[in-house]
């Protein structure tokens, strides 16, 4: 499970680590907010309307949602159940303390960028949003920062090529931890 504020590379980190790890694959999320220029339904996320959205919430169809800079995002249950083994989370943080609950032996690592000024320019740089949407995630993110100490891994995204390396140190180890099976 990955988690960070917005803008800080999370997407950028995950696609090259699914290239070194072709046994991962990325959850894909549901949200409310209108897909960006380039963004596929069901590829980049299950874009759904409030209301279907609150329908699947009742009918208890999400391991974890939230509410993130006036939409909701959240995990389909229906993605763990497709493989759960090797499925990357990228979620904001009231989701990934949801993750954490539900499944304590997930791992979790926290991504952070060297300075709050280094995240504003990268979602300036990104254009992806108005300037009040980079405002408001500005903000959650500096809430986001606060709670690092909650995560036991945390990788600062200065340079892409060495948090690309810790990240891939740290999925490493969960191959190196799994039982190799009764070989007898
Ligand atoms: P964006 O609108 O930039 O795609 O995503 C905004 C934030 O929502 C990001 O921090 C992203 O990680 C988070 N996010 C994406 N999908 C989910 C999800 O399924 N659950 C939660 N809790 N957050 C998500």
């Amino acid at each position: 499970m990955i988690t960070g504020p917005s803008g800080v590379g999370k997407g950028t980190l995950i696609r090259t680590l699914l290239e070194r790890f072709p046994q991962l694959r990325l959850s894909v999320s549901a949200t409310t907010r209108e897909p960006r220029p380039g963004e596929t339904q069901g590829v980049d996320y299950h874009f759904l309307t409030r209301a279907e959205f609150e329908k699947r919430l009742q009918n208890g169809e999400f391991l974890e949602h939230a509410e993130y800079a006036g939409n909701q995002y959240g995990t389909l249950r229906s993605e763990l159940d497709r493989a759960a083994e090797g499925l990357v989370l990228e979620i904001e943080l009231q989701g990934a303390r949801q993750v954490r609950q539900a499944l304590p032996e997930a791992l979790q690592v926290f991504i952070k960028p060297p300075s709050l000024d280094a995240l504003r320019t990268r979602l300036i740089a990104r254009g992806a949003e108005s300037e009040e949407q980079i405002a408001r995630r500005l903000d959650v993110a500096e809430r986001e920062l606060a709670a690092e100490h909650e995560w036991k891994h945390v990788i600062v995204n200065d340079r892409l090529e060495d948090a690309v390396d810790q990240l891939a140190s740290l999925v490493a180890t969960l191959w190196d931890e799994q039982p190799r099976g009764d070989s007898q």
